[in-house]
């Protein structure tokens, strides 16, 4: 098929990668002229594993382009999986679902199906069917369909290729065949419903994930003051398959581009039809609160952060991904900042798009012994692997003062007891293996 993707961001590149893998012929559009012209070298402008490899193998079934005109003038399908950010009052802002679906009327020359991929509120793609059927400009059929998308990041390739389930939203039977046919060479259950029901499962499972993770953390917060261990309760809870041990992992909140805004979006739209969703909004508070959490335990350690370097490590919403979107670490450099610290970070993918927000403010450092050398506390924002693997031993050996704060329990407690260093995680016992004279 001849399939279209508006956006080439992790949802719309990946999905055209993906297909163009499955055998579609595939064009990619984006308003972005730069990352139009670095795909068309070959380049993924973002970092998601295998993406780049797939891309190159793939290459005589994809092409890129910034001209609409041109790429959805003869698709049988076209995809939009433009951004849906945060308005300032949580609801979704439908500007560039709507900018697409401008440039798709003006330009579709024969009959296809538009498919709704981007996160948008309930009731949304009925809307724009309405708007698309009232704005077209050639005498072509024009279908409109929901079909959500559930990739994770960090895993986007492999989600796609192989997902947990196909949602697809459609009122009548000709656009259930495109997109059915769309799909036919993917393995995964198929989930067909209307459309209304469609969007509410993507929100429906995004903020349930939310309110998972809001909810151990919050036993983490109960473990540290009774003296229980989040770890082993999430064990234990994670054997009972009706609660299963996945997003059971305590930590200082959750962050990236979907779950702070997907919860925001349906508490507004629960509003607006008059009921308060409150577990939502529960999961929403949590989360803020737990963004800051290492910053309140470093009180114990240091009244403030003044003429102190702080050794950060990670600063992505989580690894493999270089997405700093409503990233912990972006909360809490700001503050410390503020507080006099003298910033020491590491990441392995993130520190261009960080040092442009802050060129001079912060020394950038290549490897982990660099960020902790002669710091006075470290602060572990993202699970790498590179930091789960990092000989313990090191902390004391390169800082001054081994007080590691880490927000993503990168280290068994058993292994922290052996080395002389005070290691302070979320919802598990101190370790305090050494003597602190503070002043
Ligand atoms: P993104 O910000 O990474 O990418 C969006 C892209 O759309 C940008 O490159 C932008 O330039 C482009 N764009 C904007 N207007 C355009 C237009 N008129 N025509 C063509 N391109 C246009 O966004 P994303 O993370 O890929 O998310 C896209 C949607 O998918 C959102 O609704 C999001 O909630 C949803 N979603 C995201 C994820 C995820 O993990 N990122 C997972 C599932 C669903």
């Amino acid at each position: 098929m001849k399939i279209a993707v508006a956006g080439t961001g992790y949802v719309g590149l990946v999905t055209g990668v993906c297909l163009a893998k499955y055998g579609h012929s595939v064009v990619c559009v984006d308003v972005d002229p730069q990352k139009i012209l670095l795909l068309q070298t070959g380049v993924s402008p973002i970092y998601e594993p295998e993406l780049q490899e797939l891309m190159t193998d793939h290459r005589d079934k994809l092409t890129f382009t910034t001209s609409y005109e041109t790429a959805y003038k003869d698709a049988d399908v076209i995809f939009i999986g433009v951004g849906t950010p945060e308005r300032a009052d949580g609801s979704a802002d439908l500007t560039y679902v709507y900018e697409a679906a401008k440039q798709i009327v003006k330009s579709v020359t024969r009959d296809c199906v538009v498919v709704i991929k981007s996160t948008v509120p309930i009731g949304t793609t009925d809307k724009l069917d309405e708007w698309i059927q009232s704005h077209r400009k050639h005498p072509v059929e024009v279908k409109v369909a929901s079909n959500p998308e559930f990739l994770s990041q960090g895993r986007a390739v492999q989600d796609t290729l192989y997902p947990s389930r196909i949602v697809i939203g459609v009122e009548d039977e000709k656009a259930e065949q495109v997109v059915r046919e769309v799909y036919q060479h993917f393995h995964a259950p198929l989930v067909i419903t209307n459309r209304k029901s469609a969007e509410m499962i993507k929100y429906a499972s995004n903020d349930f994930l939310a309110l998972k993770i809001s909810f151990i953390n919050e036993i983490a917060n109960l473990c540290e003051r009774i003296g229980a261990d989040v770890e082993d309760v999430a064990k234990g809870m994670g054997f009972d398959s009706r609660i299963s041990p996945e997003f059971l992992q305590a930590g200082i909140g959750y962050g990236g581009s979907c779950f702070p805004k997907d919860t925001k979006a349906l508490h507004w739209l629960a509003n607006f039809h008059d009921y308060e969703f409150k577990t939502v909004k529960a999961a929403i508070d949590v989360n803020e609160a737990q963004k800051i959490k290492l910053l309140k335990k470093v009180r114990r350690y240091f009244p403030s952060l003044r003429g102190l370097t702080v050794a950060v490590l990670g600063l992505t919403f989580k690894p493999e991904t270089d997405d700093l979107r409503e990233a912990p670490a972006l909360v809490n450099i700001p503050l410390m900042l503020e507080d006099g610290a003298t910033i020491k970070v590491w990441d392995p993918v993130a520190i261009p798009h960080v040092k442009k927000r802050y060129p001079t403010e912060i020394t950038y450092c290549s490897s982990i012994d660099e960020a902790l050398s002669e710091a006075d506390v470290c602060f572990i924002f993202t699970e790498w692997n590179a930091v789960k693997k990092f000989p313990l031993k090191r902390y004391s050996e390169l800082m001054r003062t081994p007080i590691v704060l880490d927000g993503r329990n990168c280290y068994c407690l058993e292994d922290v007891k052996k080395e002389k260093m005070i290691y302070d995680s979320i919802g598990r016992d101190v370790v305090q293996n050494m003597k602190m004279v503070f002043v």
